[in-house]
């Protein structure tokens, strides 16, 4: 027989989602465990840069933001393709309240984040609506807990330990996590969930392979599944035609699959999105995999034949999915000058070695743009840059507009007569390859507005919850600004914890 542990209440994963709901449920007494598949908590939420997009809450007020519940649903509801209006008021109603309940607690304090929302759109705040956690040092926290948190990106591919003052995601994790183990949640790790124990058709625990054999874990009030979406599976992304790859994703290795969306299916589960990610372009890496790039400040970005195909300072994901949109431009080539000294010229997390790129040939440098032309055989490439040059003169994008959007001039830092056209015209020139990288899949199980995971024919499968990218996402395939992923998972999860809480 094996081994079986009791709890009130299983959340399967670590990310921001999974935490929260783990957070809240143990503050209001029921015992809860995190069950987790590798080493180390926090999966992509650690990776990223903690904004949460959380409208209407105390943190905004406090930082005179004009931001409110009503403006974000004027935003949303100019931008979303047929969206759940139960969800979206849910949320909208949820998210100052999950923000005041966090906050409640010493261990969590957020402030405002200055960075655009992705869409020129009635309702959106100017610099953005979002919080993020504030950054907490290494020996503030308990040793159990700065241990357990997943590093940034490149330390963690890297195979480095975390930095000693955690910001962003690893804040908001290592924040969750002391306030969860202070309160006597449990933690188990390295525990790969790939079954749901059932009676009947009530959800009451999960099963989970361990270096040990197979375990079982049991929950008296219900299983939350916040496991992330499907994005380092392969075999799934082309079944339901996810564009991109399993290897460029920004998931740390060996964590997202999709086992408990499947172990969801099997009892009786419905899904949708399926094919849907939080896109962006990723620089190739010398070993092959993808790195989360924005904030272009100079350069172009080309298809397979020297030609521009989209602002190249649009919002990540709309970017990423201006490449998907047509063949040939998976790779794509950034080419960009010499005027920040043969570095890259936006932020990638993470960008490599310049020296290492171009020996392993991501990169690739020629004295002028006829040389990178023919090395690359991007015949259009020259006569691309010249007519872009000359918008840059003119400050004026006229083929994609690129400088009239706050977003665009948000990181750009260009002294021409628009700061995001500057021109790429000192040599030497590089030309880096980009692929189409993603923070996370955003499809899966379908969820209610109490985050309740549903039947295709509606009903709610009894002690079954899910939130984060194990859910398909309440926006749909619109990536509304910076903190989506987080605010929306965040804010389902609290709502689980309530449902389970009674
Ligand atoms: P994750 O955070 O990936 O957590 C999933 C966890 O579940 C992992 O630890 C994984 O190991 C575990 N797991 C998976 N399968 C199993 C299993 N079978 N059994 C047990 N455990 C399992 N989003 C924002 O909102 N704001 C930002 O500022 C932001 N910045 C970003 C910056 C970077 C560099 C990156 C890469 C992403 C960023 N994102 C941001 C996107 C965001 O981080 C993710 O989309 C989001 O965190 C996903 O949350 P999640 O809980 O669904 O999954």
């Amino acid at each position: 027989m094996p081994e079986a542990q009791v709890f009130d209440v299983v959340v399967v994963g670590s990310g921001g989602g999974a935490m929260t709901a783990a957070h809240l449920a143990q503050k209001r007494g029921l015992r809860t465990v995190v069950v987790e598949k590798t080493d180390k908590l926090g999966g992509t939420s650690a990776y990223s840069g903690g904004a949460c997009w959380l409208p209407g809450s105390d943190v905004q007020q406090r930082a005179g933001i004009a931001d409110s519940t009503e403006s974000a649903r004027t935003y949303l509801g100019a931008i979303l393709d047929h969206p759940d209006r139960d969800k979206i008021e849910a949320f909208l109603l949820q998210a100052p309240r999950v923000v005041a309940a966090l906050e409640e607690d010493p261990a969590l304090v957020f402030e405002w984040l200055p960075f655009p929302e992705y869409f020129d759109a009635p309702g959106r705040v100017s610099w953005g609506r979002s919080i993020q956690p504030t950054n907490v040092r290494r020996d503030e926290l308990p040793a159990e807990v700065a241990g357990l948190v997943r590093p940034p990106v490149e330390r963690d591919r890297a195979g480095e330990g975390g930095r000693n003052t955690l910001s962003g995601g690893q804040a908001l994790i290592a924040r969750l996590l002391w306030a969860f183990v202070r309160d006597g949640g449990t933690v188990l790790t390295s525990h790969c969930v790939d079954g749901l124990l059932r009676e009947g058709e009530r959800v009451v625990g999960v099963r989970a392979r361990t270096g040990d054999g197979v375990v079982e874990v049991h929950a008296l009030r219900g299983v939350v599944i916040a496991a992330g979406g499907f994005e380092r599976n392969q075999a799934w992304r082309s079944e339901h035609g996810v564009p991109g790859d399993a290897a460029w994703s920004m998931a740390p290795a060996g964590t997202n699959a999709g086992e408990p969306i499947a172990a969801a299916v099997e009892a009786g589960a419905a899904t949708d999105l399926l094919d849907q990610g939080w896109f962006c372009p990723g620089l190739e890496q010398p070993d092959g995999g993808g790195s989360f790039t924005l904030g272009f400040r100079s350069g172009v970005m080309v298809d397979h034949e020297g030609r521009r195909y989209a602002n190249e300072c649009l919002p990540y994901d709309r970017f990423g999915r201006a490449m998907a949109a047509a063949p040939g431009r998976i790779p794509s080539w950034f080419v960009f000058d010499s005027r920040e000294g043969g570095r890259l010229p936006a932020i990638a997390m993470p960008e490599g070695d310049p020296a290492e790129h171009l020996a392993a040939g991501t990169w690739v440098r020629g004295d002028s743009l006829q040389e990178l032309a023919d090395r690359l055989d991007l015949p259009a490439l020259p006569e691309t840059v010249e007519r872009f040059n000359g918008f840059a003169e003119k400050g004026l994008d006229e083929d994609f507009g690129r400088g009239s959007d706050e977003y665009d001039t948000f990181f750009a830092g260009g002294d021409g007569p628009d700061k995001a056209l500057v021109p790429v015209d000192q040599p030497p020139f590089y030309a880096a390859r980009f692929v189409l990288s993603d923070l996370g899949t955003k499809g899966g199980l379908v969820t209610d507005a109490h985050a309740r995971v549903l039947r295709s024919d509606g009903s709610a499968i009894p002690g079954l919850y899910a939130t984060g990218n194990s859910s398909a996402s309440v926006v749909g395939a619109v990536y509304p600004g910076p903190g989506v992923p987080l605010g929306t998972a965040m804010v389902f999860a609290s709502l689980a914890a309530e449902d389970l809480a009674g």
